[in-house]
């Protein structure tokens, strides 16, 4: 089977990137941190001492990165990763970015004969592990052609949103609307649980009722509710506050250029801002914004 470059093993990345070697792909690992290659090695990855030397042979190239400016120390550049790949080799950034960078990546790759798309995820690190992700792509169709086998390893949904930088536009909405109903969910298990009632049951009653969303019925942010969620282990690990801040500046970004309104999450931002002024907070799993709503014991 073809060969597969991957960059950024981290809670997302390494996850999927192992879901590609269960798939009979043969990936070749390469990140930053020694850390997570020596994770990606005991999943069957090949790991790497530089990005070109991932790169070489590579039929395909993902990335799963932190932030823009990584993606683009990656792939641009006299140095960049797409003056080297061989023509007509696809290239599926699945990191959350900006449209601007994501479409400033698509052209380069075009000008080069290659096939790219924008490709952010949601789900979070169980659809990771689980190779349950919804993909929402942007780019030529016969780019997001290309790229469905490979996705399809990594992902049960694959949506085609547009033209490149639409798979981000999409992505920073939904990031959007998870702060909110996130922020909202917390708020209002606090209240019932000031008001006496056990988070658990209160929550059973909303998942059956109108309250009901993602937040509370697969990701409740209130310990003790649900297991095998980030609130149940000291909210570690899963999807930091850092990156639900810089997805939530992204989105206000967007909302400026084109004059849109955008209340609910410049205030789910603000809550994020606060909660997250601590080095300490930044690292946590973003449901833990329910420590901004909790009382001190004794309180
Ligand atoms: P992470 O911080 O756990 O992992 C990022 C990895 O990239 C790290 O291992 C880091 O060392 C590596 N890295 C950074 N710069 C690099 C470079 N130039 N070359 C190679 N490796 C580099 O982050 P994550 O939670 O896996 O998130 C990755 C992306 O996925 C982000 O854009 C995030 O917004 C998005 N995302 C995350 C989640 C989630 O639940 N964690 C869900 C959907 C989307």
């Amino acid at each position: 089977m073809e060969k597969i470059a991957f960059f950024g093993l981290g809670n997302m990345g390494g996850p999927m990137a192992a879901n590609l070697v269960k798939a009979g792909y043969s990936v070749a690992a390469f990140d930053l941190n020694p850390t997570a290659l020596v994770q990606a090695q005991k999943d069957g990855c090949t790991p790497c001492e530089s990005p070109l030397q991932a790169a070489e042979g590579a039929a395909i190239v993902v990335s799963m990165l932190p932030s823009g400016a990584a993606v683009k120390s990656l792939y641009l550049g006299e140095e960049g990763l797409l003056n080297h790949l061989a023509e007509n080799t696809l290239v599926i950034d699945c990191s959350t970015i900006s449209a601007e960078d994501a479409r400033l990546v698509n052209e380069a790759a075009s000008e080069r004969g290659l096939l790219a798309i924008d490709a952010p995820v949601s789900g979070g690190t169980a659809a990771a592990q689980a190779g349950s992700l919804c993909f929402m792509c942007g780019g030529e169709e016969a780019a997001v052609d290309a790229a469905r086998e490979p996705l399809q390893a990594m992902g049960a949904k694959i949506f085609h949103a547009g033209s490149a930088g639409a798979g981000q536009v999409a992505k920073i909405c939904n990031n959007l609307l998870l702060a909110i109903h996130m922020t909202g969910t917390a708020e209002a298990l606090q209240l019932g649980v000031d008001k006496g009632l056990d988070p658990k049951v209160l929550s059973e009653i909303m998942m059956q009722s109108s309250g009901n969303n993602w937040s509370l019925s697969n990701y409740n942010p209130y310990p003790g509710a649900m297991e095998n969620v980030p609130a149940a282990n000291g909210y570690s690990g899963g999807f930091t506050v850092a990156l639900m801040l810089k997805d939530l500046g992204l989105a206000m970004d967007a909302a400026a250029t084109s004059a849109s309104s955008t209340p609910m999450g410049a205030l789910a931002k603000n809550l994020y801002q606060l909660h997250g002024a601590s080095d300490e907070n930044q690292k946590l799993d973003f449901s833990s914004i329910q420590n901004m709503f909790r009382r001190p014991a004794g309180g």
